[in-house]
């Protein structure tokens, strides 16, 4: 079987099929075999362990994926690349490879048709052009999904991983930590890929929750309210909330929510923790 991280064997494919990487579709294949070995250790697959991988490319990852799994399905929305994945993973028999844009794939459908409905993991270097509706999709879909263990640029984990009073923390780690839990599992440097990606990338698994860690009477306001602190970072909280258009209350009464909360009204939106955004939404939406 070809080693697919291998550079040579890349290049010879290369020169064989023609193919040209397209920039457009984030296409930076991994040459890096520990990388690998992290992705699939990282996810936890065995071989009772159902898995879909986002974006196969020539199938590096794939390889292992098949290798360690019960079963694959991968989708690729380059049509060039299906030839050359369907003849370097012919030894598989636990694999189905999807031509098509993981964005609009029904992935629900694709859980009950491949899987029966079985409880499914995710893992991909992910086209980093799409990763946050990737993300999005996967975690507000409530799908049967285990966790997603995926590369994604490194200032994008660090985001989803950041904690209050952070620089990096934003309405992306209020949402992602709402419906799972993240760990950073490695930092890659662009060197682990060819072409080279301008960006550090890490791999980084969100670990999907049962139920969200704070109690939320109105999921919707909830978000709204996340939204509308972090839309204007320097302002107070009280400014951010009363000058948003999507939040259903006057300047006094949110205050008066605030200081029911206990929350101080010239604290900014960026140093509150999931709870302090759910007594917030509560106080606003609950009711409604
Ligand atoms: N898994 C391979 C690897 O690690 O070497 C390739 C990873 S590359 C970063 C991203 C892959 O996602 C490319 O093969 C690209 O064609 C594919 N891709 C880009 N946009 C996609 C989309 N909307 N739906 C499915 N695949 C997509």
């Amino acid at each position: 079987m070809k080693n697919l991280a291998s550079i040579s064997v890349i290049r010879d494919i290369l020169e064989k099929s023609g193919f040209k990487f397209s920039k457009s579709l984030g296409q930076n294949f991994l040459t890096d075999e520990n990388v690998l070995t992290k992705i699939v250790s990282g996810a936890e697959i065995d071989a009772e362990t159902n898995v879909i991988e986002i974006g196969p490319g020539f199938g590096t990852l794939t390889q292992r994926l098949c290798m360690a799994a019960k079963k694959v399905v991968c989708i690729e929305i380059d049509q060039s690349a299906i030839p050359i994945l369907q003849d370097n993973l012919s030894d598989f028999d636990n694999l189905k490879i999807i031509n098509a844009d993981v964005l609009k794939t029904d992935l629900k459908k694709i859980i009950s048709e491949e899987f029966d409905d079985g409880i499914v993991k995710i893992a991909a270097n992910l086209p980093y052009y799409i990763t946050t509706p990737i993300i999005m999709n996967v975690l507000e879909s409530r799908l049967n999904v285990d966790s997603l263990t995926i590369m994604i640029q490194k200032e994008v984990a660090d985001r989803i991983a950041a904690k209050p009073s952070t620089k990096d923390y934003g309405a992306l780690s209020v949402a992602v930590n709402y419906y799972s839990e993240p760990q950073i599992i490695t930092t890659v440097p662009p060197s682990s890929f060819i072409p080279q990606p301008k960006v550090s990338s890490s791999v980084i698994k969100l670990k999907l929750r049962e139920k969200p860690p704070v109690d939320v009477a109105d999921e919707a306001g909830y978000f709204k309210v996340v939204k509308a602190s972090f839309g204007q970072r320097r302002k107070t909280l009280l400014n951010a909330l009363s000058n948003s258009p999507s939040i259903p209350l006057g300047k006094e009464d949110i205050l008066k929510v605030l200081q029911k909360c206990g929350i101080d009204e010239k604290r900014r939106g960026e140093t509150l923790s999931l709870s302090e955004f759910a007594d917030i939404s509560n106080g606003i939406f609950a009711g409604r």
